[in-house]
């Protein structure tokens, strides 16, 4: 299978910080606390755009960060809310964890959406926080940090038109001019990918995957070092360019070689022959009797077929197949060539974030805590205000920082760090 990857680096926005305000009013000395929550920070979401193809853009930006929330205001005003960053991806991407490798979304189907790193919450103002015997809350709640993690995207990339013709037409030919004379053709570098596989991107967010399919002829349908593996490949192929040699130079004729390349098609598998098919009428440069081509575009015209003549060598219609391919994949809806194909597609779920544990270690004669709930914490409250430190304290106390300082062998007057300050224990 051919793969393209990626792997890229997420921040969610932060949550931006409650505020501490209260209420200016006149006469009024000192009004009650009014100040506002803060707003969530933006997520960073994956969703499918089924125009695209590859993961190109990925190559060239590695770090996406969500915008932080706003900060809440006095009279009660909530900040706003950041906008999420929304990344598109093509239908077929999984996203995994880089760390620990667990598949995190498979992105299939058209729109999907998955949240996978998650926007800090908003902090709560100091409006939450009146008490019956704490009147003027001094303290604020900051927002929480964004999510961040590394995540590779993975895209197997499935043809989805397939290039059949018998050898020396000019399939090859072809492939590599559509992908690259045109400057907005992608000529796409797979490093992991064989050669005969091009993104063909003539209209913007209208790109479709184009394999040459070599050895189809030669003995596929008896499943030579094909098999499944080429089955998979083909499975979402939804429409066929047929190339034929028009020019006879190698003696060929073209009808007859359309005939029998059908009927290997039919043999190797029925439903693939069942595509629709477009006719590349190749190397018109080397044909000198145009009368030839006019006789056979009739023919193939009364039997259904849309015909383009072109050259692959000298670069001459080519643009006009590709427009008509383009615009014909729009309409088609195709039947799965594979039908037992593996349902892979599970849903999968965030994995829930353990909660956190405090780490709390003795350095000489220093106790030092850390933790990024503890380090919130430590932020949002302030240390003039006998209220602020004393909710300080609770939460230490709940998450179980005490017990563990007492059994680091903690002492009355030794001295404990937690992230920017400093204090003296007493039991
Ligand atoms: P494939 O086996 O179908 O992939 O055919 P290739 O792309 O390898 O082409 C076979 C030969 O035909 C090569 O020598 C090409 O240069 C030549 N060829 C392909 N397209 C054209 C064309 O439009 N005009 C001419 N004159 N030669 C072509
Ligand atoms: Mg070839």
């Amino acid at each position: 299978m051919f793969v393209d990857k990626a792997k890229i680096f997420l921040k969610g926005g932060k949550g931006g910080n409650g505020a501490v305000s209260f209420r200016k009013e006149k006469y009024v000395p000192a009004g009650g606390p009014d100040g506002g929550d803060g707003g969530r920070g933006g997520s960073v979401i994956f969703e499918v755009d089924e125009g695209l193809r590859t993961l190109m853009d990925f190559r060239y930006k590695k770090k996406y960060l969500a915008d932080s929330g706003e900060n809440g205001k006095a009279k009660k005003m909530f900040g706003k809310d950041a906008k999420d960053l929304i990344l598109r991806v093509p239908p077929g991407t999984i996203v995994r964890d880089e760390e620990t490798g667990a598949v995190i979304a498979d992105l299939t189907e058209n729109k999907q959406r998955a949240v996978i790193a998650k926007g800090g919450k908003g902090g709560k103002g100091n409006v939450h926080y009146t008490t019956s015997t704490r009147q003027a809350p001094n303290f604020a709640e900051a927002g929480d940090y964004g999510e961040e993690r590394s995540v590779i995207l993975e895209l197997k990339l499935l043809a989805d038109v397939g290039l059949v013709g018998f050898p020396n037409v000019g399939k090859s030919t072809l492939l590599s001019v559509v992908t690259k004379a045109n400057p907005k053709i992608a000529n796409y570098h797979f490093t992991t990918i064989t050669p005969n596989l091009g993104v063909v991107e003539l209209v913007q967010n209208k790109s479709f995957v184009l394999a040459d399919i070599p050895g189809l002829i030669e003995g596929a349908h008896e499943g030579i070092g094909l098999g499944h593996e080429f089955l998979r490949h083909v499975e979402r192929t939804k429409l066929l360019i047929h190339v034929l040699d028009i020019s006879g130079i190698e003696g060929r004729d073209p009808l007859e070689d359309f005939d029998k390349i059908n009927n290997e098609l039919e043999r190797f598998n029925p439903k693939l022959a069942s595509r629709q098919q477009v006719i590349a009428a190749n190397k018109i440069d080397l044909l000198d009797d145009k009368e030839k081509y006019k006789e056979f575009e009739q023919i193939m015209i009364d039997r259904g077929y849309k015909v383009f003549p072109i050259s692959a060598a000298t670069n001459t219609g080519l643009r006009e197949l590709m427009l008509y391919v383009t615009e014909l994949l729009d309409k088609i809806e195709v039947e799965s060539i594979v039908e037992e194909i593996e349902t892979d597609h599970k849903v999968y779920q965030l994995e829930k974030k353990e909660k956190e544990e405090l780490i709390i270690r003795k350095e000489d004669n220093l106790y030092i805590v850390e933790g990024k709930s503890i380090e919130k914490l430590v932020y949002s409250t302030d240390f003039n205000d006998i209220d602020s430190i004393r909710r300080f304290q609770s939460i230490l106390k709940k998450k179980g920082a005490f017990d563990k300082l007492k059994e680091l062998g903690i002492e009355d007057g030794d001295t404990v760090k937690i992230y920017d300050i400093e204090f003296e224990y007493y039991d």
